[in-house]
Order: C-alpha cells, then structure tokens, then sequence
C-alpha cells in the first residue's frame, strides 16, 4: 500500500495504470468503507482510498471541527485489509489549486432532503468529487447507498462530464442495525441504543406504509412520535422514489428517508 502525500506522486503512481477503482473517504474508516474497497479491489486492476475532510461541504464550523479524524488508525486498518493499492493525503492545496469560486449550483428540484437542511453541502460536496475525479482519473468511483442523496447527484454529474462508472454500493450495519458511519464514533452506547431502537421503528413504519391511504400524514404522524418518544430533533422523515427522489405515494421503488440528531451528531440513514 503506497501513501500519496501530493499530486506529483499520485500523477507518478497513477501513470501506468487504466483500470483503477475509486473510494473516496473522509476517514474515520469503518466497514462502511471496507465493503467499497473489497468491491473495488474485485472490480478494478487497482484501488485507491482518498481521506480528505473536505471544509467546503461542511455547512457547520462545530460539525466539521469534531469530526472524526485518526489517520494513524485509518492507515493501519487500510493495510491490514491487503486491498488498498493507494491511499491519497491530499492537502487543502492539492485539491483548490487556484482560488476560483465554484460554480456548482444545484437545481430547484434537488433542493431536497439533506440538501434543503444543509445549505452548500452538496456544492461543497459535488466540487470536490469533481475535482478528484480529474485529479485521479478513475474508471470507477464506489459510493454507499448511505448517502443515498449523496450518491444520487455524484453519479449523476460525473457520468455526464467523464467517461466513468459510479458503482453504488450496500449499506453496511452494525450488529443492532445502526448504519456504520464515521460519525457514530461520537455517540456514546445510550445514543447508539436510540439509534437501534429508531432503526427498529423505521423498519415497522415501512412495513406499514402498504396500506396507508395518505402516506405523508401517515408519516407526520410517525415523526411526532419518534420525536416526542426520544426528545430528538428530526429534519424529515420522507418516502422517496429512488429513481428521481421525488415524494413516493408507494412503497414500489421507494425508500424512506430520515435525518435526525443525537446529541448534537447528526444522522441519516434510507431503508
Ligand atoms: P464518508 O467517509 O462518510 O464520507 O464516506 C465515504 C464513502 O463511504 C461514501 O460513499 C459513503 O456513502 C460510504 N459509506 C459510509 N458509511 C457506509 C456504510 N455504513 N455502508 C456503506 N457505505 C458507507
């Protein structure tokens, strides 16, 4: 496993190669990231791990100051795996070269979910994919179905603009069913035992939502309960198509949605 600590190196590294699998991260690396990385290692001749926490898709100066960071461990878990060909350090000034303002823009229509609550992020979010992906020139880019919305306009982008594959890829979870994700190292085991017991809510809400006639009041009336149950803040609790993430009046192609707080750590999760 070769450490890129710049882009000289990468562009060195990286040469040779033309069939190169993709998984960025911001570190904090999990099984979450693993289940990636063993699907890129199937998939591709090589794979590279970025860890970068990217400032600019953080809409919240105290979120991005607490998240999680461990390179030492991150590092050691990426070699122990054996499936890591590249991992790449980037600093800020390897990624924003010059100081030109981006000019992503997202449309009204996906002004939506975690993009209606997290202003910038997405921007912040669909920059800096794009900046790595011409940076690295991957044929394919591994992304969770985690960040569904996340994955969502990834792959939309940069199919459009580079002749690249973005593979979506499972959630992964932990033994309770709490999706794994970086920011769960800041909850502690009360926090991650509401997480569970929300888990276990949504998946009877979408065993429900069958026979609902309005399934939007249906949901409403869901959140109040989960909010008032555990005293949390809820963003949305929504059933999207998976398709064009427009509201589901069924449970055909769609998933339910929701972001909530715990102690200050915000989570999302789609099942
Ligand atoms: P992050 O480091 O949180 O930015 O995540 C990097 C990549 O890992 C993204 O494509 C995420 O969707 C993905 N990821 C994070 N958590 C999980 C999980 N529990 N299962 C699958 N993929 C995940």
């Amino acid at each position: 496993m070769k450490i890129l600590l710049n882009n000289t190196s990468l562009f060195d590294s990286l040469r040779p190669f033309n069939d190169i699998g993709f998984v960025p991260t911001m570190g904090g690396i999990h099984q979450g990231h693993l289940s990636l990385i063993n699907k890129a290692n199937k998939l591709c001749k090589k794979t590279i791990v970025s860890i970068f926490v990217n400032p600019k898709q953080f809409n919240n100066k105290k979120d991005l100051k607490s998240y999680p960071r461990n390179i030492k461990k991150d590092l050691k878990i990426l070699k122990k795996s054996k499936k890591v060909d590249f991992v790449y350090l980037p600093k800020f000034k390897d990624i924003y070269t010059d100081k030109k303002k981006s000019k992503i823009k997202l449309l009204k229509k996906d002004k939506i979910l975690c993009a209606k609550f997290r202003k910038g992020h997405f921007e912040g979010v669909l920059d800096v994919m794009n900046k790595l992906t011409k940076i690295i020139k991957p044929q394919k880019i591994f992304m969770g179905e985690k960040d569904f919305q996340q994955l969502y306009l990834v792959k939309r982008q940069l199919e459009q603009i580079y002749k690249i594959k973005v593979i979506p890829c499972k959630t992964i979870r932990d033994k309770n069913n709490v999706a794994l994700s970086s920011r769960n190292f800041l909850l502690n085991r009360s926090c991650l035992n509401i997480a569970a017991k929300i888990y276990q809510k949504l998946a009877n809400i979408k065993k429900k939502i069958k026979n609902k006639k309005n399934i939007s009041s249906f949901l409403n009336l869901q959140k109040k309960e989960i909010k008032n149950n555990y005293k949390i803040k809820i963003d949305y609790l929504e059933l999207r198509n998976i398709n064009n993430l427009k509201i589901s009046n069924t449970k055909k192609n769609s998933r339910l949605f929701i972001a909530y707080y715990l102690n200050n750590v915000r989570l999302i999760d789609n099942l």
